[in-house]
């Protein structure tokens, strides 16, 4: 099949790559020019774990090409699929400008009958907005589907390639039958598509996404709760892990969720919620915990040290989980603006997001970024753990100590054993967790 993907971000190239991977033409369509030179010329835009072979591969193919030209972009796909961002505005709804931006460049351009199937998550009623964007634009016939994205950033070439769920959203059949057959050969084993009507899907995705938000806000909670109860969480997570009605997964406590999604969605969902008159109070406490938790590290940084003016603390991990170099709305930063905020500088380190933190931190004298674990420890008053790459869980602690002036470790990510840093002479401060 002929595709376009309109944004070539972490969802548009990931989905774009993986098309041209089945064997589909893919036009990778960007506004974005550095990103789109960058691509041509081999580089990957983004740290993605196995996505550069898959470009490179159907880049060399032939199946797989990245342009600015919204004209021939346009052109290329019976199927459009727009995966342009859609970041929080001001009030905190989902900021539609580059979706609408994405249909009505389609009706502009368009000679023949095409699909559009919107893949950003978007508030429910978007796929009426795109059609009237495209109407205004064009008398071509064309028909409007909603497809949201589940995968993770991190793991994103193993979602798309094998999905939990396919979940479409449309009234229109042709439309319906042309995504079955985009999605077959990633559901071999077994049908994962789920038919919908279009704002059900709309609303699947942000339900999803505030569910696991909620779980994870929750066990914050418990966390904090355990804490002052001289409980220990990990052994609460395990116990309450064990009922299959509540299972295992997403249920560590930490310093907060961050990333592109989780709390922009959780915003824009309320949002909805509030102007359909059904307010949702459980997604208010849920970004209320959640702020309140990314100042845990420094609370307890601060009640360890006292004044922090003058002191250095080493931070490992800056992406907001492992496996990403995506900072949007990372706990980190918040541990570093608490940091830096009460007279301290920062020396960070992470495997991935080293480039991203470095144009972030531009000009910023208190925050040095390093290029590797050991060298972030060098004149640290004290460690922070912030992400839970693996490189972080089983580190040498005799030269940690070594280096440190304080043998004391923040972990934000409850990452090691606390009888294990006792006996290595150790201060511990997990999250949640008895010492
Ligand atoms: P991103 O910021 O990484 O990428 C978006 C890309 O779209 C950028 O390269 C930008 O230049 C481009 N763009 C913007 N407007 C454009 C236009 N009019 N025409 C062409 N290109 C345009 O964003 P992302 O993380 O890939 O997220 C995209 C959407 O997918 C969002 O709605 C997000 O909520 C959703 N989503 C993201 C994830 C994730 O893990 N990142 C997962 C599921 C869903």
């Amino acid at each position: 099949m002929n595709v376009t993907v309109i944004g070539t971000g972490y969802v548009g190239l990931v989905t774009g790559a993986c098309l041209a991977d089945a064997g589909n033409a893919v036009f990778c369509l960007d506004l974005n020019q550095e990103k789109i030179r960058s691509l041509n010329e081999g580089r990957i835009p983004i740290y993605e774990p196995g996505l550069e072979p898959i470009v490179r591969r159907n880049r060399d193919a032939g199946r797989l090409a990245f342009s600015t030209d919204v004209a021939a972009g346009v052109a290329h796909g019976e199927l459009q699929l727009i995966a342009v961002d859609t970041p929080p505005g001001e009030d905190g709804s989902a900021d539609l400008r580059q979706v609408l931006a994405a249909a009505q460049a389609i009706g502009r351009h368009m000679k023949s009958w095409k699909l559009v199937a919107t893949k950003s998550t978007v508030p429910v009623g978007t796929a009426d907005r795109i059609k009237l964007a495209i109407e205004k634009e064009s008398a071509v016939a064309f028909a409007v589907v909603s497809n949201p994205e589940f995968l993770k950033e991190g793991a994103a070439v193993e979602d798309f390639m094998r999905p939990d769920r396919v979940i479409i959203g449309a009234e229109d059949a042709r439309a319906v039958a042309l995504l079955r057959q985009l999605y077959a050969p990633f559901q071999r084993n077994r049908e994962r598509v789920i038919v919908m009507s279009v704002r059900s899907a709309e609303l699947t995705k942000y339900a999803a996404n505030a569910m696991l938000a909620s779980r994870i806000s929750f066990m914050n909670e418990i966390a904090n709760l355990a804490e002052a109860l001289g409980a220990d969480v990990e052994e609460v997570r395990r116990g309450v892990g064990s009922d299959p009605r509540i299972g295992y997964q997403f249920l560590y406590s930490g310093a907060g969720f961050g990333g592109s999604c989780f709390p922009k969605d959780v915003k824009a969902l309320q949002k909805t919620a509030a102007e359909a008159g059904r307010p949702l109070r459980v997604l208010a406490a849920v970004e209320q915990v959640n702020e309140a938790q990314k100042h845990v590290l420094g609370d307890k940084i601060r009640a360890r040290f006292g004044s922090l003016s003058a002191r250095t603390f080493a931070l490992w991990g800056l992406a907001f989980k492992a496996n990403t170099d995506d900072m949007r709305e990372a706990p980190s930063r918040t541990l570093i603006a608490d940091l830096i905020g009460a007279g301290a500088a920062v020396r960070a380190y992470d495997p991935a997001a080293g480039r991203e933190a470095r144009r972030l931190f531009e000009g910023n004298g208190s925050v040095r970024i390093l290029d590797s674990a050991m060298a972030a420890l060098e004149g640290a008053d004290a460690l922070a753990v912030v992400t839970e790459w693996q490189e972080f869980r089983s580190p040498d602690f005799a030269a940690i100590k070594a280096k440190l002036k304080t043998p004391a470790i923040f972990d934000g990510r409850n990452l090691y054993d606390p009888a294990v840093l006792k006996s290595a002479g150790f201060e511990y401060f997990p999250i949640g967790r008895k010492t």
